[in-house]
């Protein structure tokens, strides 16, 4: 199960989807967008799985700045984002059963409130509850077992 908010979605006379993600600091540089973008084909993703109809623009508004980054996604495009998204997936499960959870150190550790307890500086996390590998997989009563994609 999957959940979340997409910023905006607009929806023309004629069918066509332009989804809409608004941002507060400045657009990426071109090195950086195409991890700006994969959070939009994955929108783009939900909403073709949701409604059968590939969006026709992916549309990331920096209010920084006041660019504009856009994107037509193909179909090519969001399979190689679901194919990816369910390699993460296998990730987390793995990390579930091993209890190998790794750190990943970025210049975000510098807001994180983890950083007292991240073994990525010296800090030792609490046990992984014995039911971790039940509450990942979705497999508790309060969680359906069936994968799928829920819009909110
Ligand atoms: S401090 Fe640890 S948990 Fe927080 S962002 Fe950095 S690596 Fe991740």
């Amino acid at each position: 199960m999957l959940r979340g908010y997409v910023d905006r979605l607009d929806v023309a006379a004629d069918g066509r989807i332009r989804v809409v993600d608004y941002k507060t600091g400045r657009a990426p540089s071109p090195l950086f967008e195409a991890k700006a973008l994969f959070q939009m084909k994955f929108y783009a993703l939900v909403v073709w799985r949701l409604r059968g109809t590939v969006p026709a623009l992916l549309q990331l508004v920096y209010l920084g700045n006041g660019e504009i980054l856009r994107y037509a996604p193909q179909e090519a495009d969001l399979l190689a984002t679901e194919r990816k998204v369910k390699a993460l997936w296998t990730a987390i499960e793995r990390a579930a059963v091993t209890g190998d959870w790794r750190a990943s150190p970025s210049r975000l550790c510098d807001w994180c409130d983890h950083r007292p307890l991240c073994p990525a500086w010296g800090g030792t996390p609490p046990p992984v509850p014995a039911d971790a590998l039940e509450r990942v997989a979705g497999r508790t009563a309060s969680a359906p077992d069936t994968p799928g994609l829920d819009e909110s």
